[in-house]
């Protein structure tokens, strides 16, 4: 076996122990002599995979018994239309916050339904800051604001949670969620891809506050309603079976571990270990404004395209896979997500001061 460290933004590395223990039970689970890719959704072998799915999640992100968890399918992308068909039901009225792609096109997607405005955006500084935002700049009676949480291509992070008062706060976690602890109460809603950092692709988190459930616009297609999920139990249709399973060997690989602090100082320590050497030496540039860096996603470039280029080819060469940056930003980009071991930042750091000496700019 010949693991590379994988930089990818998603899909992503996954930890080894959940794969190999996936691999272990890959033709047979349990006593149940199948695979979890074949059962029935409804069999009670599955049913208690999928509750403990929840409860794990539940468990490690301590979300409160007014909120529902709802395992969906169509990635976060889907969500960009659940969100305004489930919460744009009073005035009509949306804020959304613009720190990056996801967050525009979230916006984009909510202006088909209603009066959708940019509330705040830091497109003037090619999304290298996250806006700053008080109560005053919301429209007070909007149906919800709209943020993205952690901005996986710009590799920005909210610093803080904005307060909306009593209007609900939509986040787009996709990139960060279960990185480090959050306070769900501080929102009405949080949905993720599972992609980035709990589960090979096709499944989507939703976390959803009660009172927001049930004034669904009428037209609303009934897979994309979060009630028709919730009500349901994630079991309206066949739900991604396979996903979710992968999704509670990754929640108990970390509940092993201690929960989300001890993610949280793990990923502390990992990311600095790429900032610390970004910040000591001046041949690589990080754009993103400091108190903004991401966690999860750390972009920085040469400053010359070329060597760019070279840079992500030669470190393909030696195992560290997929560190080339968004189409959109160039560059590169190290997504670390919790399952990213520290030796694989380690080594991406060894190769940077090597690429660095040999490499000298014109
Ligand atoms: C990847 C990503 C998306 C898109 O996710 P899909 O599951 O591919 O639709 C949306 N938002 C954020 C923050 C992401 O990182």
């Amino acid at each position: 076996m010949n693991r590379v460290f994988n930089f990818s933004a998603g899909p992503s590395m996954l930890p080894l122990p959940v794969l190999e223990k996936a691999a272990s039970e890959l033709v047979c689970y349990g006593d149940s002599g199948m695979s979890v890719m074949e059962m029935s959704h409804r069999s009670p072998v599955y049913e208690e995979i999928i509750a403990d799915a929840e409860a794990k999640l539940r468990k490690l992100m301590n979300i409160p018994d007014n909120y529902k968890v709802l395992f969906m399918q169509g990635g976060a992308s889907t969500q960009f239309a659940c969100v305004p068909l489930n919460l744009m039901n009073g005035s009509g009225k949306a804020d959304y916050i613009v720190s990056g792609q996801f967050s525009k096109k979230a916006y984009e997607e909510a202006t088909k339904y209603g009066d959708v405005r940019v509330v705040a955006s830091s497109k003037d500084k090619n999304f290298t800051y996250i806006p700053q935002i008080t109560k005053d700049d919301i429209r007070p009676d909007a149906d919800y604001v709209h943020i993205c949480f952690n901005n996986t291509i710009y590799g920005t992070k909210f610093n803080y949670i904005p307060d909306t008062g009593d209007i609900p706060l939509v986040a787009d976690l996709s990139s960060c969620i279960i990185s480090e602890p959050i306070d769900v109460t501080k929102f009405g809603v949080i949905y993720a891809g599972a992609q980035k950092n709990m589960a090979p692709a096709g499944l989507t988190i939703v976390i959803v506050r009660e009172d927001l459930l049930g004034n669904a616009r009428p037209t609303t297609p009934v897979m994309l309603n979060w009630k028709t999920i919730a009500d349901n139990d994630s079991m309206y249709n066949t739900p991604p079976c396979y996903c979710i399973y992968m999704a509670k060997l990754v929640y108990e690989w970390i509940l092993d571990m201690g929960g989300l602090d001890a993610m949280k100082a793990h990923n502390v320590k990992k990311a600095a270990v790429l900032y610390d050497y970004l910040d000591s030496q001046n041949y690589y540039i990080a754009p993103v404004e400091k108190e903004y860096r991401s966690m999860m996603n750390v972009t920085f470039v040469t400053g010359d395209a070329d060597l760019d280029k070279k840079f992500a080819k030669e470190a393909d060469a030696v195992g560290i896979k997929n560190i080339k940056g968004h189409r959109s930003v160039g560059g590169m980009r190290a997504s670390i997500y919790n399952a990213m071991p520290i030796e694989g930042v380690e080594a991406l750091v060894k190769f940077m001061q090597e690429f660095a000496a040999n490499n000298p700019k014109a």
